[in-house]
């Protein structure tokens, strides 16, 4: 192979001559996924573009390695490396976050937030039949001792924000294995201003009395106060459990500081590394430390093996969050979110709490006629990737919703600015006030059916690559 290509390139192209030999088609997706990265407008608030060094630290020899267990101490001989990576992703992290004790093999968002949902159980419901579940072998527990378990863990109570309200499916919606495991409530925002009600959660929390209050969200584009939060979860003797999925980069990046910082104020934080941490795609567990034994229970738990090459690509990537540059990439992100909410508030687009302090923008987008699925699908033709996200209330419901999500942190990888901003919210204004609701086959107007004037899905997608082509995706990258 060439000596003048770069390092990157060389290593992906042997990476897909590897796989091509032996499965072409799954080469040429690979392949195929670069390219459509490349080319579309990534506005899914959820997702990043992780280093070529992250990339690489994960197609290895450690997938192939079982290590059931914590470091040192393994239900599996043979771990000596995986130790090594699993205790220095570890390190990076209570560093990076200032956390007492960090717990890195959840396998995703929602595995780390089981993890801390039996860790709070484990370690706040008094149950003998658990205590001897923990220091006898399983099999000297008699069937009297299941069912005393299961009742003793099975009758908790959570307070978690509701879905439409931005909270994640894990926090207790109802369907979600955690609105089986508690007796569930949520907190929503106010309707005039879309914000958290603090006032009526606390109300709620005093009437309702939980074992575990869960902050963080997967839409709410404003700041939380995890004081105030921790100060309620205190008055009636609750665990307060922050889930920081989104907006774990803004926290690594020292945008969300004091009160807006969950780390000092929640006895237990969860997060994925994918979002705008910029990770491989994993999650992990943060907490003080007398909750750290029952978290490192996590496997065998919850969880099965831990996955020691993403292990391993998360602490490259906590390494570079470490870096003084991520502190820059957080806050411009933020910077970001801002333009990009001024830009479609000037053109009169209405925005859920009217603007933005995170890295996400709510975009209700029934002001120009249309369901959330209609927008979504709208843009999608146009090169912008999006997705519909309900607005608190929605009479759409959580299939078609009202609302559009965008968020920054992909665009601010590739290096799009505050400039850069005010066009994309002219390409989104643009799209939806030229898209109308259409019949469908059956000569009904529907939900999804929509109709995008001519020509607009070609101007626009021109306009997008015009503005990407000056911030390529991955530039040391040449799959030739
Ligand atoms: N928690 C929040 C707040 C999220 O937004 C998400 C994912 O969207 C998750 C948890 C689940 O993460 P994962 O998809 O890695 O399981």
């Amino acid at each position: 192979m060439s000596g003048e290509l770069s390092n990157e390139s060389q290593a992906f192209r042997y990476a897909l001559e590897a796989v091509r030999a032996v499965e072409p088609a799954v080469a040429a997706a690979i392949g195929q996924e670069l390219a459509d990265q490349r080319e579309s407008l990534k506005l899914i608030a959820s997702e990043n573009y992780a280093s070529p060094a992250v990339l690489l630290a994960m197609g290895n020899w450690f997938s192939d390695k079982y290590a059931e267990g914590t470091v040192g101490r393994r239900f599996y001989a043979g771990c000596r490396n995986v130790d090594t990576v699993e205790a220095l992703a570890s390190q990076h992290a209570k560093e990076l976050f200032g956390a007492q004790h960090a717990y890195v093999q959840p396998h995703s968002g929602i595995d780390a937030n089981l993890v801390a949902f039996w860790a709070i159980l484990a370690s706040r419901v008094e149950s003998p039949a658990l205590e001897k579940a923990q220091v006898r072998h399983v099999n000297d527990l008699t069937e009297a001792d299941w069912f005393n378990l299961r009742r003793e863990l099975g009758d908790q109570r959570m307070l978690g924000m509701s879905l439409d309200a931005g909270g994640h499916l894990t926090h207790g919606f109802r369907p979600n294995i955690s609105g089986k495991m508690f007796e569930q409530r949520s907190y929503g925002t106010d309707p005039a201003t879309g914000l958290i009600d603090y006032a009526a959660l606390r109300e709620t929390a005093r009437e309702f009395r939980p074992l575990i209050i869960v902050a963080g969200y997967s839409a709410y584009p404003r700041l939380v106060n995890f004081a105030t939060m921790r100060e309620i979860a205190d008055e009636v003797g609750a665990t307060l459990m922050v889930d920081m999925a989104h907006f774990a980069g803004l926290v690594a990046g020292k945008v969300l500081t004091g009160d807006f910082d969950p780390i000092p104020h929640a006895q237990i934080v969860t997060t994925t590394t994918h979002k705008s941490l910029r990770g491989p795609r994993g999650g992990m567990v943060l907490c003080q430390s007398e909750l750290a034994d029952q978290v490192d229970r996590g496997c065998p738990m919850v969880l099965g093996g831990p996955l020691p090459h993403v292990m391993a690509a998360k602490a490259v990537a906590l390494a570079e969050a470490k870096r003084p540059e991520f502190r820059d990439y957080a806050q411009r992100i933020v910077d970001n979110s801002k333009a990009l909410a001024e830009g479609l508030l000037k053109r009169g687009a209405t925005l859920v709490t009217g603007g933005t302090d995170n890295h996400l923008v709510l975009l209700d987008v029934s002001s120009y006629g249309l369901t959330g699925r209609q927008a979504e699908s709208a843009l999608l033709d146009s090169g912008i990737v999006t997705n519909r996200n309900a607005v608190p209330q929605d009479r759409n419901g959580a299939w078609y919703t009202s609302g559009i999500r965008l968020g920054t942190p992909a665009l601010t990888t590739r290096g799009l600015g505050t400039a850069e901003m005010e066009q994309v919210a002219d390409l989104i204004h643009t799209v939806l006030s030229q898209t109308t609701q259409a019949a469908g086959a059956d000569g009904k107007v529907s939900l999804a059916q929509y109709r995008l004037a001519d020509g607009v899905a070609d101007t626009v997608s021109r306009r997008a690559a015009d503005l990407l082509s000056g911030h390529p995706l991955y530039p040391t990258v040449d799959l030739g």
